[in-house]
């Protein structure tokens, strides 16, 4: 049943059975898996330089799982406890009929098996979708956004269309979506922009994390430049701002203060300089199935295989959960592993 699996391992970690238990999925470090993320699409419509290079080579679109099949893996992970699910790309809302697949998966929101369905997105559709995203039981979206300066986009994203992404954070708003923008914190670009985006966000009543840029994936220059640490950020901040400790989470990496001159919620996500995988509660499947357990591993399962070997879906359930078994303790993202990740997938095809 889970030769897939092993075959990925090696033998030497072939020592962990694998469990006949069809109830939640917990690792063998005792952290139960509540929250999947799902990668809808590999494509963008930006290039975002230190996510992707301009000339980026997408999966062919035979690879990629049909609505039906996304739905049963969906279904299948529901069933052994995930709460939240999050969809993610790739640009989610660039997958055609995307919101056809929002509606099927809202119903688990309807029947109970889900507690959250949310979204990150660049922003670029939504201004189209907001309204039909909240519809379909989307309370929250994160929004990525490094910059409020259209000469400093066009420059990230190599692409000239801040105006759209505000133009949706707008339609966002009038949706009644709460909003959460993430912003990679990168000292060539925006280090001295930080204080000034956050101040605009927290005005909007938005949620912001800030988020160290990771090793992910081959073929792009210039990350060690890019480096910022989320720790000089936060005592940089702290010369003129009250920064306080605040015990809200939203379920994924943040760690959050209250800023007491914007009265705003700062995340900040920094798996280099802190790392927070003792309580990861998550795994990401790709767009072609692949389940990763870790986003600094190659660990994993093909889940689209196990599915069209086996329609009862006991493949597939075994696939998961030996997967989950083996999800490693940490990653092992470092400084000196930005010039040559450790991981050849860029976070656009992992599901970030
Ligand atoms: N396209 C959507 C977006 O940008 O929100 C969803 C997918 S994108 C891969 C998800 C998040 O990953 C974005 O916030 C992006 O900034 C972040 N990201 C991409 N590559 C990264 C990297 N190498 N290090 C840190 N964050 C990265
Ligand atoms: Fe596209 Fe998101 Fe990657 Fe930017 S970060 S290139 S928007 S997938």
């Amino acid at each position: 049943m889970t030769h897939s699996l092993i075959d990925t391992l090696g033998p030497e970690k072939t020592r962990i059975a694998v469990s006949d238990d069809a109830s939640g999925l917990v690792d063998s470090f005792s952290r139960s898996i509540s929250y999947l993320r799902l990668s809808v699409t590999d494509r963008c419509d930006l290039r975002c330089t230190y996510c992707m290079p301009e000339r980026m080579n997408f999966l062919p679109k035979k690879d990629v799982l049909s609505f039906e099949e996304l739905v049963q893996i969906t279904d299948a992970f529901i069933s052994r406890g995930i709460t939240k699910l999050r969809i993610t790309g790739g640009e989610p809302l660039l997958r055609r009929d995307m919101l056809s697949l929002m509606e099927r998966l809202s119903r688990r929101l309807d029947d109970g098996g889900l507690k959250e369905l949310c979204l990150t997105t660049n922003g670029t559709q939504l201004a189209k979708h907001a309204a039909d995203l909240a519809r379909f039981g989307v309370r929250r979206v994160n929004v990525s956004l490094d910059t409020l300066d259209r000469q400093t986009f066009f420059r990230l994203t190599r692409r000239d269309v801040l105006a759209d992404v505000l133009r949706g954070l707008d339609a966002a708003r009038e949706a009644g979506l709460k909003v959460k923008i993430n912003t990679v914190a990168l000292a060539d670009a925006n280090r001295d922009e930080i204080p000034q985006i956050i101040e605009w966000a927290h005005k909007q009543a938005f949620d912001i994390s800030l988020i160290e840029v990771m090793p992910m994936g081959e073929g792009v220059a210039g990350r060690p430049a890019s480096y910022l640490s989320l720790q000089d950020v936060r005592a940089d901040l702290e010369k003129s701002w009250t920064l306080t400790d605040d015990a809200y989470s939203s379920g994924g990496p943040s760690r959050y203060v209250r800023v007491g001159e914007t009265s705003g919620r700062l995340g900040f996500i920094s798996p280099l300089s802190h790392n927070f995988c003792s309580d990861c509660n998550r795994v990401r499947m790709t767009c072609t199935g692949r389940l990763y357990t870790c986003l600094g591993h190659e660990d994993g399962a093909d889940l689209r295989q196990a599915l069209r070997d086996d329609p009862t879906l006991e493949k597939l359930h075994r696939a998961v959960e030996t997967a989950v078994r083996f999800k490693p303790e940490r990653h092992d993202f470092d400084v000196r592993t930005l010039a040559d990740p450790a991981s050849p997938r860029t976070m656009s095809t992992t599901g970030g």
